[in-house]
């Protein structure tokens, strides 16, 4: 059934014409504080009766989304509906009054499952687990929080306090135990958890009122995760004049909204939900839905605009995913849009299968596709027959083959599960290494559980970052504890290289808990060396965060001049091993490789001359509902544009999993679908055609 949209503009912001750069006339007043732009404003328009989805629900074009987050009595839809379910207990958003929350823990002293509850000591401002253990008697657990204590938690002395829109930022804890608010595996409402240690490795464990107790991994190395958590810097204040307001049940007000803190450093939209393949392990669900979920061509490019709208920092990479997104009609059309529209990265997250054909990868890489991040679980073919449903790895290699011919580069996604496929990560390091004039990164992907498993089998199948280190560590000689960091530890590089062409860049300041890994060169022999083994870089990002804010702050256009410029290179030399370093690499050539890997314009370079090709080795812990860390999310930096706004990954993909019913505000049934297709009048698709 249609469901109308007819909530009145809750904002008191006025419809103004958006220029060409997404920029806000002169009347409008709203300065970014940071780009020193005008921001755009919006206000919901009174949609026309024709100008409907396909779904019937009303079309809002996308940049002038901005509505208050949904509250009680206020839901319209399918989707506002659920996200209302999920706040039926919601303990954190009613303060200490959510307290005491009731569960079952796990008793440190005799490991049984007993009862206990969180409570809040007063006295020392401090939440407290209180197990009343049958057999170890009723004692408390100290525990770090920062979900309802007054005080604030240590944290990097440039943390901002609260976003743009004035939502408290809380830092990233350091210490365990600690409390957090996560989902209920079942249904999904807010809950309590406790994040807590057992032989040597972190787990989560809560308890929903509804459906019991439920515990799962987080990473199987409790040292290498607490050092991730104090690797990271400042965090960034989210984006200014998000689409939603006044929201407070994160993840139940996406999006984008008032607490997020982040905004995109790969941002996402998906073209279809058709796809060639039908991998039981799919986020997508593609082909299942019994309906066609493809935006049009116009639609597709609102959420572009959508995203480069954003400020301070307009998304700059893009990739376009599904289903399988080169099955779009527009696709190549759609890939020429995003450059046009100022994206300076285009990949697209495929299986790869459609560009085995190597004029169609011409017409891509002509088009302005730069990477393809290419599902490949292994070099071993019974691996597809048991992931995807068929053997693929020939047609994965000759797409491989016309990247190189064709210049484009490939990103390796392997999905790993414990006991299938984690024996590849070290072959597949190898071949990266051998092939990294056209690989530049392998981004290893734990799988993620987004239906119903028994306990046995998320314990058996759980692969967690911390395995990956210990993995990548033994195929490739790095060291556990000085090659590894989180992703957020190089959000200095991008504070800095924005103060070089004063261009915002993409900041990467998702949680310590989200994306780890390391950076290697490639020597011409194929030889991998930890970039981390020649430069100390919690040194280098330290002196370049610190650079960046001087600059910031004295520059009155927030550029470097030549002294900063010589401070630069003085923290490159100072950060050197100069004692231990691999002497083929030295600061230099790090320089010449940072620059190819952030300028198009130079590129990798040719191995061995000045420079050595880079390698990514890291893995993304996709969230689902055992998992989940709303402090998490709140960082997400991979951010979707759809036809309801802007949703982080792990809403859309896992966790609340908002996928299904945002599909169904573009669903067509697959008989019309069908039907239309067989009217449509071929696009333009290459150079030629749209000339
Ligand atoms: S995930 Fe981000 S956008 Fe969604 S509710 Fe949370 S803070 Fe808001
Ligand atoms: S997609 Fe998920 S795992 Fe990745 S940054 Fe966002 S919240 Fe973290
Ligand atoms: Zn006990
Ligand atoms: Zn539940």
């Amino acid at each position: 059934m249609p469901e109308p949209r007819t909530r009145p503009p809750t904002n008191s912001l006025q419809t103004q014409p958006l220029t060409p750069s997404g920029s806000a006339p002169e009347q409008d007043g709203t300065l970014c504080p940071i780009c020193r732009e005008h921001a755009p404003s919006f206000v919901i328009p009174t949609p026309a009766a024709d100008d409907e989805q396909r779904s019937g629900v009303p079309h809002r074009p996308l940049q002038e989304i901005h509505r208050q987050a949904v509250g009680d009595g206020d839901a319209q839809t399918e989707l506002e509906r659920f996200k209302l379910e999920m706040r039926r207990y919601a303990p954190v958003q009613k303060g200490i009054k959510g307290l005491p929350w009731r569960g079952s823990w796990l008793c440190g002293r005799c490991d049984e499952i007993v009862p206990g509850q969180f409570v809040y000591d007063e006295a020392a401002d401090a939440i407290d687990l209180e197990l009343a253990c049958p057999t170890c008697g009723t004692y408390r657990e100290r525990h770090q929080d920062a979900l309802f204590v007054k005080q604030r938690p240590p944290a990097h002395h440039r943390q901002p306090g609260e976003t743009y829109s004035g939502f408290p930022i809380r830092p990233i804890l350091t210490e365990l135990p600690r409390t957090v608010e996560t989902l209920c595996p079942e249904c999904s409402s807010l809950i309590l958890g406790r994040y807590f240690v057992k032989d040597r490795a972190v787990w989560i464990e809560k308890t929903c009122p509804e459906h019991g107790y439920f515990r799962d991994k987080i990473n199987s190395d409790v040292e290498l995760y607490l050092r991730g958590t104090r690797s990271g810097f400042q965090d960034e204040r989210g984006v200014f004049q998000p689409q939603v307001e006044g929201g407070s049940a994160c993840p139940t007000d996406c999006g984008l909204c008032n607490q997020h803190h982040s905004t995109s450093c790969l941002a996402q939209i998906d073209l279809t939900n058709r796809c060639n393949l039908a991998c039981p392990v799919c986020f997508a669900s593609a082909n299942q839905a019994g309906y066609v979920a493809e935006p049009d061509y116009e639609v597709v490019v609102e959420m572009l605009q959508t995203l480069r709208n954003q400020h301070p920092h307009p998304a700059t990479a893009i990739q376009f995913t599904g289903g399988e997104p080169t099955l779009h009609p527009d696709f190549l059309r759609i890939i020429r849009q995003a450059n046009e529209l100022g994206f300076s990265h285009v990949q697209i997250a495929t299986n790869g299968l459609l560009l085995a054909d190597l004029d169609f990868a011409q017409r891509a890489a002509e088009a302005g596709l730069h990477t393809l991040y290419m599902q490949f679980d292994g070099l071993d073919d019974g691996l597809y027959q048991e992931l995807r449903g068929r053997k693929l790895l020939e047609r994965k290699l000759a797409t491989i083959e016309n990247c190189r011919r064709t210049g484009m580069k490939v990103c390796l996604v392997p999905t790993l599960v414990k006991g299938v496929n984690d024996n590849q990560v070290g072959p597949l390091l190898r071949f990266a290494a051998e092939n990294a004039d056209v690989i530049s990164a392998i981004a290893y992907q734990p799988v993620a559980f987004t239906g119903r498993i028994s306990r046995e089998d998320l314990a058996q199948k759980r692969y967690t970052l911390g395995d990956l280190a210990h993995d990548l560590s033994a195929a490739a000689g790095a060291d556990l504890h000085r090659d590894f960091f989180p992703l957020n530890h190089i959000a200095p590089l991008s504070r800095i290289m924005q103060t070089l062409d004063g261009k915002p860049k993409i900041r990467p300041s998702c949680h310590s808990d989200c994306a780890f890994g390391t950076y290697f060169f490639v020597t011409p022999e194929h030889e991998l060396i930890p970039i981390p083994g020649v430069f100390d870089t919690m040194r280098l990002f330290s002196g370049l965060n610190e650079l960046a804010a001087r600059i910031e702050r004295t520059r009155p256009d927030q550029r470097a001049n030549w002294r900063d410029r010589i401070s630069m290179l003085w923290t490159f030399l100072r950060s050197y091993r100069w004692r231990s370093a691999d002497r083929r690499v030295n600061p230099l050539t790090f320089m010449h490789a940072l620059r190819g890997m952030t300028n198009k314009r130079h590129g990798r370079g040719s191995a061995g001359r000045r420079t050595y090709r880079t390698l990514m080795a890291a893995g993304m812990h996709f969230m689902d509902r055992y998992n989940y860390d709303t402090e998490r999310i709140r960082r997400c930096v991979i951010l979707y544009s759809t036809v309801d706004g802007v949703y982080p990954f792990c809403t859309i993909n896992g966790g609340p999993t908002y996928r299904p019913f945002i599909e169904k505000m573009l669903a067509q049934p697959i008989a019309e679908w069908r039907a239309a297709q067989a009217d449509r009048t071929p696009t333009p698709t290459t150079a030629a055609d749209n000339a």
